[in-house]
């Protein structure tokens, strides 16, 4: 029989799982807090665990992490891991320190069926959905393998976003425990506000995840028309924009935030004229409490698209700020390793991709010096 990994479960999945082998729901909330507060993955190092329990768990159960390919280290200290994830897929983690917070950019899928024109994993096809093992376990190596780099005892990664590879709400049923162990105090203790789950905008998951698990919410919505949008976002031909932002207004009712994020990826001569901002403020406008966030498109070579200039992107911008909506420009961190939005692509199934990348990249450290065996993914 396949061993169960414990990273798959949330805290009440992993209760379920301790009371078939007849344990106390305070024996899970040990395991789980060894788990995830303290990195372990092996049963011999959780010592206040009853022995009988740890023998039960041995040889039926593992905490298995993810196969580490490679880390690049951006010289703003932005780093990004490739994990291998079998078949010939590879996904990707981002880790973004900033003054006052860290944050990792969690990937859920190998690849996206979305299909967006100016995203790179939307250009690779889909692959396979990651399951909750695999998307926490970004995490657990992230926390774990800093606080030990970082020499610290105290929690490295205030913040989660779920912004890299693929569309999570495509994949809610692994997504929800992934969360509620972000947010478990026994997990990761992180709070909703800075848990945020960004969406191309698949509604009625949006609807659910407001029932199940309402963390802040990002919404890509990249254009102020339904013409537009489905050229961009495919997804908008099924949930139009005015499905999308009615379901962003019912979020708000059980969001930790009292406004959605809209990212607006700034692509020049597509979407980005003073046209262009007006109407988004007539779209939003007294309807849905909301902050933009434009972000400067990220190029790759496939997309046939480019960047605005900076200066269209501060005028609009302004358009938006002078109509009271808060709007910032996202910085672009980790430019110089591919780290950015929508650069993210698992690099395993595009090698010749992955040369042209690896010449540009400053620092390249190989998994051997990376303190861990790459085929355990273990971090402690
Ligand atoms: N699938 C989800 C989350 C992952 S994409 C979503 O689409 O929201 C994370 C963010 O990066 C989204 O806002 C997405 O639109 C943006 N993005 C994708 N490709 C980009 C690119 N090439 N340049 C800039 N932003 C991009
Ligand atoms: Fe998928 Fe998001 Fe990329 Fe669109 S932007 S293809 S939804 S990952």
């Amino acid at each position: 029989m396949q061993a169960v990994n414990l990273l798959d479960f949330d805290l009440d999945g992993l209760a379920a799982y301790c009371e078939q082998l007849g344990e106390k729901r305070f024996r899970a909330t040990q395991l789980f807090r060894w788990i995830h507060q303290k990195g372990a993955s092996d049963f011999d190092q959780m010592s206040d665990l009853a022995k009988s329990l740890r023998s039960k768990l041995q040889g039926a159960a593992v905490i298995q992490g993810l196969s580490l390919i490679s880390e690049h280290v951006s010289s703003d200290g932005t780093i990004k891991w490739l994990f291998d994830v079998g078949g010939g897929n590879a996904v990707e983690s981002v880790y973004i320190p900033e003054d006052d917070r860290a944050t990792l950019c969690v990937s859920s899928q190998a690849g996206c069926a979305v299909g967006c024109r100016f995203c790179s994993t939307g250009h690779q096809g889909f692959s396979r959905n990651l399951s909750t093992g695999e998307i926490i376990a970004q995490l657990w190596f992230a926390e774990h393998t800093l606080r030990k780099r970082f020499q610290t005892s105290e929690r490295v990664i205030s913040n989660v976003v779920m912004m890299g590879m693929g569309e999570p709400l495509q994949n809610y049923n692994a997504l929800v425990p992934a969360l509620r162990t972000m947010l478990d105090d026994h997990g990761y203790g992180l709070s909703r506000r800075r848990v945020t789950v960004s969406t191309s905008g698949v509604v009625p998951m949006i609807e659910r995840l407001q029932h199940d698990c309402p963390v802040a919410l990002a919404v890509s919505l990249h254009a102020p028309n339904d013409p537009l949008r489905d050229m961009l976002v495919p997804i908008n031909r099924k949930y139009p924009i005015a499905e999308l932002l009615e379901a962003c207004s019912r979020y708000l009712q059980a969001a930790p935030r009292d406004f959605i994020t809209f990212e607006y990826c700034m692509l020049d001569g597509v979407n980005d004229s003073d046209a262009h901002a007006r109407e988004l403020i007539a779209l939003v406008k007294g309807r849905i409490p909301c902050k933009f966030n434009l972000i400067p498109f990220n190029p790759f070579p496939e997309s046939g698209l480019h960047r605005s200039p900076l200066a269209r992107v501060q005028a609009f911008a302004r358009i938006l700020a002078d109509a009271g909506i808060v709007t910032t420009v996202r910085k672009t961190r980790g430019d110089d390793i591919d780290a950015a939005c929508g650069q993210l692509a698992g690099e395993v199934q595009d090698r010749t991709n992955a040369q042209t990348r690896m010449r540009r990249e400053p620092v390249v450290v190989p998994v051997s010096a990376i303190q861990r065996s790459a085929r355990g993914g273990r971090p402690a």
